[in-house]
């Protein structure tokens, strides 16, 4: 069955991930930008990043018959750095009208700190200058329900359209709050911290399959880039029908993702 992947990071994987995508029935991924493992030292090393995700990997994707999206921002993690993020948000309008371009992410907080939150604000502004879909990180564990509340409530105060939002990684205790204020919500399916698809699935039954995503969010880290179709599978072999499926892993995410024009599949 036809899936999109609306989170993952092909920059850290190999054209064979992509090949092993496009088997199990792949037709398009969204890459947020992110934190890649290390920090990048200076503005002009975002504009590489930027290329990357701008050139190179719709490039490799469309050899596979896949369709490469991406979100640009500064990471919440180097967010830390408040000088560096503003020459980085200084650089993104220069890429917004790139054709694979679907908005400002993946932003969010980290650590919930003061820093983060001030250039969180100033990304939500930059987003909504340029009228750009926004993609949100979550920060992990014990972190998580302040910092999704703190982030719900930034995009509240200056005005986002909720639907015009995804929120990321939520988990049993988060995913109602951002359902209930009409935000979009994504689910990652982690080998050990996050999701697995059987808790994911479980929280599909609890909650239905109104404005909730699936993603492999799959990086240089542990995770697995395959995530999304174990998780079909999962779904399959608990007999929810077939238009179910289809619902969660492609009709959801086409809907949020093709809010931008640019956005096909
Ligand atoms: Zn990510």
């Amino acid at each position: 069955m036809d899936y999109i992947d609306p989170h993952i990071h092909m920059v850290s994987r190999t054209t064979d991930d992509y090949e092993r995508l496009a088997r199990c029935g792949c037709r398009a991924v969204s890459e947020p930008a992110f934190w890649s493992g290390f920090n990048r030292a200076s503005a002009e090393g975002f504009r590489d990043y930027f290329l990357q995700l701008t050139e190179f990997e719709p490039t490799r994707a469309r050899r596979y018959g896949i369709r490469h999206y991406c979100w640009l921002c500064i990471n919440p993690k180097q967010a830390e750095d408040p000088g560096l993020a503003r020459e980085v948000m200084a650089l993104i309008p220069e890429y917004l009208d790139r054709p694979n371009v679907l908005g400002i992410g993946e932003i969010g907080l980290n650590r919930n700190s003061k820093n983060e939150l001030v250039v969180l604000e100033e990304q939500i502004a930059l987003a909504l200058r340029h009228d750009q879909l926004i993609l949100v990180h979550t920060p992990h564990l014990e972190d998580k329900l302040k910092g999704t509340k703190l982030i719900l409530d930034a995009l509240d105060d200056q005005g986002v359209r909720p639907e015009r939002a995804l929120i990321d990684h939520v988990e049993e205790h988060t995913v109602q709050m951002v359902l209930e204020r009409g935000y979009w919500a994504g689910m990652t399916l982690y080998p050990d911290t996050k999701c697995t698809p059987q808790r994911a699935v479980d929280i599909l039954e609890v909650h239905g399959t109104e404005r909730l995503c699936l993603n492999s969010a799959g990086d240089w880290g542990p995770s697995d880039p395959l995530a999304v179709p174990k998780a079909m599978q999962e779904m399959r072999r608990r007999e929810h029908p077939v238009e179910r499926l289809r619902q969660v892993f492609y009709a959801n995410p086409h809907a949020f993702l093709s809010q931008s024009p640019r956005f096909r599949a």
